[in-house]
């Protein structure tokens, strides 16, 4: 049915149902999506004694395919109590490159087959991966992350307006997804104060404000470390030198740009116009390799 609304505010997530009917019903209204890093599950385990219970760790493995080849494996953990016994664990996230071949994580059926490959990617878990886990990985159906883009972030004439997520997805790359949606409600509340609640004239300057924060966002999120195998080793050494290099001197470099991220409060588009040359230099790049550019 219908109902009346002043403004609809859409802050329904990356698959906002608000944001795909504008994309439907307003042709002017350009979005474009993306799949990010391969396919995800969770699982709830102990911690191996070798990582700081207290503190979020992110471990990489490879787990060897039948045919020889190998798939990536990603262990994100984050502490958590276990809801039963109180007791600390860790809430691991998961995530693996695509592969459809037989005997690959995306295959398996069989708890004993996901405990041997996860157990065998991580031998600093010591085995700790359980059969109980790996049927709890079995059960789950997988997740995607993805990336997202819109050309504007409001509709004037329905008065609605997105919100984090539904506007601006950066699929965890980054690690900043809810530090924009935040910033997206301040700045909305901050809007409404500035023009006295009309939301004829808010709704705009929201756009005006947000989209390139959101289109910095995803840049500093997708191209910030280059796709081509030579770029990639030399930004290795640019990072390394950029760290160095800002301890010895923090006036005169700047730190690497997910340090940027995550211990400044600059805007997105300060961060990506401080290393614009760079950035730009590895997004050119990146397209050769298929990374998201939108929908442009
Ligand atoms: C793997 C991964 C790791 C991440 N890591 C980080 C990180 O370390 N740091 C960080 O800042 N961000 C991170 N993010 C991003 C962050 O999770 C999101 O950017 C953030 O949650 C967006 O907030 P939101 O409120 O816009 O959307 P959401 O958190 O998705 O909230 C949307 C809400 O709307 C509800 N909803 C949807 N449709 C409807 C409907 N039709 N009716 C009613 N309710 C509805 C949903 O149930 C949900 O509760 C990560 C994301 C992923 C996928």
């Amino acid at each position: 049915g219908e109902r009346p609304y002043d403004v609809l505010i859409a802050s329904d997530g990356v698959n906002s149902v608000i944001r795909d009917t504008l994309v439907q019903q307003d042709p002017a209204f350009k979005f474009a999506s993306a799949p990010l890093n391969g396919t995800q599950k969770i699982l709830h385990l102990k911690m191996p004694s070798s990582l700081d219970p207290s503190a979020v760790h992110a471990m990489s493995g490879s787990v060897e395919l039948p045919s020889g080849a190998k798939q990536r494996v990603g262990f994100f953990w984050v502490p958590e109590r276990n809801r039963t016994t109180g007791g600390r664990q860790g809430c691991v996230l998961v995530n693996w490159g695509e592969s459809e071949e037989d005997g690959s994580l995306m295959k398996a059926t069989d708890a004993g087959q996901v405990r041997d490959l996860l157990n065998g990617a991580f031998p600093a878990l010591n085995g700790e991966v359980t059969l109980e886990a790996a049927q709890q990985f079995i059960d789950q159906t997988p997740s995607m992350n993805t990336v997202t883009k819109c050309s504007t972030y409001h509709n004037a004439e329905g008065r609605i307006v997105l919100l984090g997520d539904a506007a601006h997805s950066s699929g965890g790359a980054s690690g900043q997804g809810c530090n924009a949606a935040l910033q997206d409600a301040q700045v909305l509340d901050g809007i409404l104060g500035e023009v006295g609640g009309d939301l004829d004239a808010a709704l705009p300057l929201f756009s005006e404000r947000r989209v390139p924060e959101g289109h910095a966002l995803l840049d500093l999120s997708i191209n910030q470390g280059p796709k081509g195998p030579v770029l990639r080793l030399l930004f290795l050494g640019l990072s390394a030198f950029e760290t160095l290099g800002h301890r010895l001197f923090p006036k005169a470099v700047l730190p690497p740009t997910q340090n940027l991220l995550t211990q400044t409060d600059w805007d997105f588009s300060v961060i990506y116009g401080r290393k614009r040359r760079l950035l730009d230099f590895v997004k050119k790049s990146n397209r050769k390799y298929g990374v998201f550019t939108g929908y442009d």
